[in-house]
């Protein structure tokens, strides 16, 4: 397995193209914007666009999921609890102009323990309700990709629409922070960090 990080659209939010380097299968994580950077690694690469993995529905995540989709016709993987974030009743109150499309759907609702596979590598979606109800990790490997779920020394909002404090802390204490220790953590703002690290100096996990 392969990754590389980006950074993208208005906000700078971390995308990542995760792929297998025997089949060239790749899966977009968070495609937030700048859909011709993303493409131009993506056919530079010779990378075949398996899945558009969306770890939640918040507008800064998603920008170049229209372009994207036409593109490489990938299904629009997310948890069906923010699937309706597509449909743009939130992308709204989010976003100060139209850099999403209006009606876009999801093609494939994932859940809890789910694997996907891009030839012999495997993701596992982790869902960890808190920052969105439908937020979720992938897990691949040694790697994880949070979201805004985790962060360097931080954790996801919880003041959005149907978030919830509770269940970010519950989430994160119940399912990421059983990865072993060196599982490098990227999440969806920021640097990246680790595990272990977050389980010694994350002042909300105490
Ligand atoms: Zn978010
Ligand atoms: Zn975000």
């Amino acid at each position: 397995m392969k990754y590389k990080k980006m950074h993208l659209g208005i906000y700078q939010t971390n995308g990542y193209i995760v792929y297998d380097e025997t089949t060239f299968e790749a899966a977009v994580i968070d495609p937030a914007g700048d859909f011709e950077e993303l493409v131009r690694f993506l056919d530079e690469n010779k990378l075949k666009t398996k899945y558009i993995i969306l770890t939640h529905g918040h507008g800064d995540h998603i920008g170049a999921v229209p372009k994207l989709k036409k593109y490489t016709d990938a299904p629009i993987c997310i948890h069906e609890g923010d699937a309706y974030m597509l449909n743009g009743s939130m992308i709204k109150n989010f976003l100060t102009s139209g850099i999403v499309g209006i009606g876009m759907h999801a093609d494939k609702h994932l859940s809890d323990n789910e694997i996907l596979e891009l030839g012999s590598t495997k993701l596992r979606i982790i869902h960890t309700p808190g920052h969105t109800k439908g937020s979720i990790c992938i897990s691949c490997e040694d790697q994880l990709f949070a979201g805004d779920t985790l962060f360097a020394a931080s954790i996801g909002r919880t003041d959005f629409e149907y978030g919830s404090y509770e269940d970010i802390i519950n989430s994160i204490k119940t399912k990421l922070l059983l990865l072993p220790d060196d599982t490098m953590v990227h999440p969806g703002h920021g640097s990246e960090t680790t595990i272990g690290l977050e389980k010694r100096r994350n002042p909300f996990l105490r």
